[in-house]
């Protein structure tokens, strides 16, 4: 079987060892099964209790006006919890990426010869051009299945926002904001889990924009490694790491266990001050916020100006995945063969200073691991009337 950690894989054919749902003695028999292909008039309820030992299902479509396939996904995700490795094998077309994405497909593998009509960068350029009803996020919702006429529905009545920026799929939103705010916008990154998505987009449209990393001095060393291997795989070239003031520190933070006691005074001195005096002249910031991460950014919009000083237009904020669901960011992650923090793994869903940052358990809050049983949630950056202010309501927003 071909490798298949991209999201478009170009080969012929089903993979030679995939095993097929009327092969009941490989069903049967107690073994994991590393493939079954599955035609698209298959009835699931043979192979469900094999489910847990197949590591990837193909789901064949003969043609790309047989809708089935599409079914058949959602069902073995939805239904049936199925967490596998799942490809859509055969006859589609680019306009069908996303919504095959959308469907919980991991992957789309098409003939080689289809591939000669539609290249993979077609494919690629194809998820930013979509109708709105097949655009990541926009219309189908994190949770139970949407069928189409709910997705478009919904399309339509989201239409109805005012954000200029709408519609646009998250490198579509980044390559406008980047020329509409040309050498006036910057990203703040945290090395984060999902960090290498937004780092990956830059690269692709303006490699030397300016990116800044706050150095805090209290990082995982895995993360400053990955911050290096990102910078040099992806051929990043205005990387900027802001510290803090080392006469602050001395003062301040002498023993280095200020976050101990008071972890907002620590980030008031590793974060916010270094981050404010760096970034301040700039009128524009690209931020990885998402509208599923709190209640509070729920109607976030894509391009979010602030309110300024006496009336002033204040900075603005881009928000180029604030449609994305964290399915959207794997897919990406995958499709593009990024790599992932080295903590991820290790189960730290959030990633932050050392001290900071703890396991989440299973079924945990992503963010349960930030600052545990300190009674703090975020690290306290907040942007109030175009300037950078340490943060009062601190349950409710996140820098990064
Ligand atoms: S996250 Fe923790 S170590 Fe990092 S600046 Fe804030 S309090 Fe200090």
């Amino acid at each position: 079987m071909p490798a298949l950690d991209l999201s478009l894989v170009s080969a012929t054919g089903v993979a030679a060892n995939a095993v097929d749902p009327s092969d009941v003695d490989a069903l049967s028999r107690n073994t994991d099964i590393e493939a079954l292909r599955l035609p698209p008039d298959a009835d699931l309820s043979e192979i469900v209790d094999a489910l847990p030992r197949i590591q990837s299902i193909f789901v064949e479509f003969a043609a790309f006006t047989d809708g089935r396939g599409f079914s058949l996904a959602r069902l073995l995700r939805l239904r049936h919890g199925y967490t596998g490795l799942l490809v859509a094998d055969g006859q589609l077309i680019p306009d069908q990426f996303a919504f095959a994405l959308q469907c919980g497909f991991d992957a789309v593998r098409i003939a080689d010869r289809e591939l000669a009509r539609h290249t993979p960068e077609a494919w690629d350029a194809a998820l930013d051009a979509f109708d709105l009803t097949y655009q990541r996020g926009y219309a189908v919702k994190p949770g139970p299945a949407t069928s189409i006429f709910d997705a478009r529905l919904t399309a339509m009545e989201e239409r109805k926002t005012d954000d200029p920026f709408f519609g646009l799929g998250a490198e579509a939103a980044l390559r406008r904001a980047i020329a509409q705010h040309d050498g006036d916008i910057f990203l703040a990154s945290s090395l984060g889990a999902d960090s290498a998505v937004l780092l990956h987009m830059v690269s692709r449209i303006r490699p030397d924009l300016p990116i800044y990393f706050l150095d805090t001095g209290k990082h995982f060393r895995q993360t400053l490694a990955y911050r290096d291997t990102l910078i040099e795989q992806l051929g990043l070239t205005n990387f900027i790491n802001v510290r803090p003031d080392r006469d602050e520190l001395i003062e301040q933070d002498p023993t280095g266990a200020l976050h101990e006691a008071e972890p907002d005074a620590c980030c008031a001195l590793r974060k916010v001050r270094p981050l404010a005096s760096a970034v301040g002249h700039f009128g524009a910031q690209i931020t990885g916020r998402k509208r599923y991460q709190t209640p509070e950014r729920a109607n976030m919009p894509i391009y979010e100006p602030l309110d300024g000083a006496d009336g002033e237009p204040g900075m603005v904020k881009i928000n180029p995945l604030g449609y994305w669901t964290a399915k959207d960011v794997t897919a990406y992650i995958r499709r593009h063969n990024l790599p992932p923090h080295p903590m991820f793994a290790l189960g730290y869903l959030s990633i932050g200073c050392q001290p900071c940052t703890t396991r989440v358990a299973e079924g945990e809050d992503p963010r349960a691991g930030r600052w545990r049983n300190q009674g703090k949630t975020e690290c306290g950056i907040h942007m109030v009337d175009g300037k950078w202010q340490p943060l009062e309501k601190k349950e409710t927003f996140e820098a990064f």
